[in-house]
Parts: structure tokens; C-alpha cells; sequence
């Protein structure tokens, strides 16, 4: 008790810095610096929220990650992470937080760091009034220089009156960058390097934190295939995105990823062949003697590599279902079959042999696929094409294994 009221005493100038850190970026360390340096505090409470009161958390990562990264941003000794409101639960409202500060640093100056959103809208915590009579608070600008403006006319004579008394005002360059934005970038797998330290940014990817499925994206991606897709195309697309989700359900793959690969399979297909191969160069692909002599199959290849750079696909088992809907190849996951087989009997195709393929869909995969292979490669055939050695090995494979299975039931 007594080690802990030395502690105190020596504590007399505290920032608390409360705040969602979903995650901690940049702005925060910037403002967290700036305003210790300013004020010339020697220790500076970084609190990350339980449930902020003032905003709706958007995909809000746990709280011990929270507070494991607010421990990578703020290494110094300067700064300790409190989980005082963590542990508390509940809305993580300022005034209690206060409240037991103030109890815990009873001789202390506690300054509370806030910046410009969080001031304009001060007026509307919960006991304002309170907090003024509690700490000071220390405002900076995070957007741009501008902001200074509205913040002095808020402290001047805003809808609690004349706080000039309570505020410090500290004029620094803001460091614009929010937590919405990174999760955003997280979400895409874009680089968020400099934005946010770099140790955070390597827990937030060890741990996954952030990233939104692919499944979960299937709005951008209906806008994506709707500017680079013909109507026709398009509409097909939507039908086999349907189709693969319905075969999935039926044949045990994932329907939300069968759907998302059956939306994104033709995205290239109505791209012209020059913008094909510079894609494909770009993603690194070298086109085999097959490939190069059939430029209908670079859609699909063009597709995957699109798919993965532009859209940021990072489902391995989409992607390759979307590399492999047209030519197929031998060890095709369900998934993958399950593509190719909704391409081929779309609600849109009406081709003559459609109905046979339909029941062959309904009756197995294998046979299915086996209908769907024997179609393509038979017309390859009559129309002199080369046929692509995916294709060659994706048949004897089921011709193989539809043997084998013959075998043993007669044996
Ligand atoms: P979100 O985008 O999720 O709303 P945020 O980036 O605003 O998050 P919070 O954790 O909610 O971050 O903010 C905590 C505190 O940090 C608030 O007082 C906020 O005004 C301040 N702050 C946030 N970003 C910056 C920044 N770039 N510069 C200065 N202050 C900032």
C-alpha cells in the first residue's frame, strides 16, 4: 500500500488515452507522443475500449488481441496498456473509467488525449460535465490542419459553452490514417506498411486478424464481372453461380465458395486476347505449347491470375476452380467439378445434348463429369482443336477409376 502511494506520487502528470484500437495505427502513437511530449507527463494509460458507447464496432477483434497489439505499439516504459475497461465489460463509458482513475492517482493530474471527432461530439458522452471537473482534456487534430479551426470554435463556444479553462489544444501535423481504413486494407490483403507499426502489423497477419472471406465479398465481386462482362455473359454468370451453389449443396462442397467461384469463372472472358496474355505475363504464367495454340482456354487461366491480383481472391480452392472450369484436370476437388459441371448445364444453356448432361448431373459427379469431358473432347476432335493435356488426364482418370470400379463390383 504504502509502495503504492510512492508509485503514485511520482505518477502526478497521467495521460489516459482510451479508445477502440481496432487496431492501434500510426495517428494513435503520433497523438499518444505528441501530447505526452507537450505536456511533459511521465506515464501515459493506454485503454483500450471493452464496447465503445459513441460507435458501432466493426469487426472488432478480441480483447486480448486488442490489448496485445496496443502492447506492440506502445513499447516504451512511458506507456502501460490498462484492461480496466476490458475487465470492467459492459459500454466503456470515460466517466467511470475516470471515476476509478481518479481514485487509484488520487493526487494526480490526469490529462485525457482525445482527437478532433472524439471532442466535436464531446457534448454528447455520457456526464461531460464531470469528466471536465475530472481531467483536462488534450485535443489534436488526425485529418488536416483545417480541423484546428472547428476544434477552437467548439472550445470556445461550442454546446457546452466557454471550455477553453478545461482543453489544451495542442497544434502538431495529424497523421490521417483511421482504424476503418486498415481494417478495410486488412480485409483485401492490401500492404498497410507505414501506416500502422510494423509489429502489429505482423500479429494482425499471424493471427488472420481482420481479413473478410472471399464468400463474404460476393457484392464487389457481382460489380467486378458486371463492368467487364457483356449482359449475356453476365447473366450467365449469376446462372452458373447459382447452379455450382445448388451442386455443392447436393455433392458436399462449400455452396458459398462454389457460388463466389461461379460468379468470378468468366471475369476475363470477354477481355481481349492482349489484355489475357499481359495479365497472365504480369501474374508470372508461362503458356505451354497446349495453351498457346488455344486462346479459349486463356479466359480461365487470365481468370485465376485477375482474380487473384486485382481482386484479391485469396481462397486457393476458388481460385483453382476458376483455373480449371474449362480444360478440368485429373485430382479436381469437389468444388472444382462441381464448376465445371454448372457451367456446362446452366439454367442459360440450351445447347443440344444440355438435357442428357442435366440427368447425368443429377445421377453423380463422376458420371457427370464423365458426360461433360466426353462432350468437349469430342468436339475438339471434330473441329481439328488441340486438346489441352489437363483435359487428356482429366478423362483416363475417370475412364481409369470408373473401371476400378466396375472391378470390384464384380468381384
Ligand atoms: P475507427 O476508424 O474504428 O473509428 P479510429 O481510427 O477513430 O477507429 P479509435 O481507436 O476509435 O480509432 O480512436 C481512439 C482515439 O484516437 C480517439 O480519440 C481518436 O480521435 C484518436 N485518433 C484516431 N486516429 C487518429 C489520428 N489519425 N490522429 C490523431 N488522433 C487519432
Amino acid at each position: 500500500m504504502r509502495q503504492e502511494k510512492v508509485r503514485n506520487a511520482r505518477e502526478a502528470r497521467i495521460g489516459i488515452f482510451g479508445g477502440t484500437f481496432n487496431p492501434p495505427h500510426s495517428g494513435h502513437v503520433h497523438l499518444a507522443r505528441t501530447l505526452a511530449k507537450a505536456l511533459q507527463l511521465n506515464r501515459v494509460l493506454i485503454i483500450p475500449a471493452n464496447l465503445p458507447p459513441h460507435k458501432q464496432a466493426q469487426m472488432l477483434a478480441s480483447g486480448a488481441d486488442r490489448m496485445q497489439m496496443c502492447r506492440l505499439a506502445f513499447p516504451d516504459t512511458l506507456f502501460e496498456v490498462s484492461d480496466i475497461e476490458l475487465s470492467r465489460g459492459g459500454k466503456s463509458y470515460t466517466c467511470d473509467t475516470l471515476a476509478a482513475l481518479r481514485e487509484k492517482y488520487a493526487d494526480a493530474s490526469l490529462y485525457l488525449f482525445m482527437g478532433t471527432d472524439m471532442l466535436l461530439t464531446f457534448h454528447q458522452w455520457r456526464a461531460p460535465r464531470e469528466i471536465l471537473r475530472m481531467c483536462r482534456l488534450c485535443v489534436a487534430a488526425r485529418g488536416d490542419m483545417g480541423e484546428y479551426e472547428s476544434l477552437e470554435a467548439y472550445i470556445r463556444g461550442g454546446p457546452l459553452g466557454d471550455i477553453r479553462d478545461c482543453v489544451t489544444l495542442c497544434v502538431t501535423q495529424p497523421f490521417p490514417v483511421s482504424s476503418t481504413e486498415l481494417r478495410k486494407m486488412f480485409a483485401l490483403g492490401h500492404a498497410a506498411e507505414g501506416l500502422l507499426p510494423h509489429d502489429v502489423i505482423c500479429y494482425i497477419q499471424k493471427k488472420g486478424l481482420y481479413r473478410m472471406l472471399d464468400t463474404q465479398r460476393n457484392e464487389e465481386f457481382i460489380s467486378a464481372i458486371q463492368e467487364k462482362l457483356r449482359p449475356e455473359r453476365f447473366t450467365h454468370s449469376l446462372n452458373v453461380a447459382k447452379e455450382a451453389e445448388r451442386l455443392a449443396k447436393k455433392y458436399g462442397a462449400d455452396p458459398q465458395k462454389a457460388y463466389t467461384a461461379g460468379i468470378l469463372h468468366d471475369i476475363m472472358k470477354n477481355s481481349s486476347p492482349e489484355e489475357q496474355l499481359s495479365i497472365m505475363e504480369q501474374a508470372g504464367v508461362t503458356l505451354t505449347a497446349d495453351e498457346r495454340a488455344n486462346p479459349k482456354l486463356w479466359h480461365a487461366m487470365a481468370g485465376e491470375a485477375y482474380a487473384r491480383a486485382a481482386l484479391h481472391v485469396q481462397d486457393e480452392e476458388i481460385l483453382r476452380a476458376i483455373r480449371y472450369h474449362t480444360t478440368a484436370r485429373a485430382g479436381m476437388s469437389v468444388l472444382e467439378k462441381v464448376l465445371y459441371i454448372a457451367d456446362f448445364i446452366s439454367a442459360d444453356r440450351d445447347y443440344d445434348g444440355v438435357e442428357n448432361m442435366r440427368k447425368a448431373a443429377e445421377m453423380s459427379l463422376e458420371s457427370a463429369m464423365l458426360e461433360g469431358m466426353r462432350f468437349c473432347i469430342v468436339d475438339l476432335v471434330q473441329t481439328g482443336q488441340v486438346i489441352h493435356t489437363d483435359s487428356v488426364e482429366a478423362y483416363n482418370e475417370i475412364i481409369i477409376s470408373a473401371a476400378a470400379r466396375e472391378r470390384m463390383s464384380n468381384a
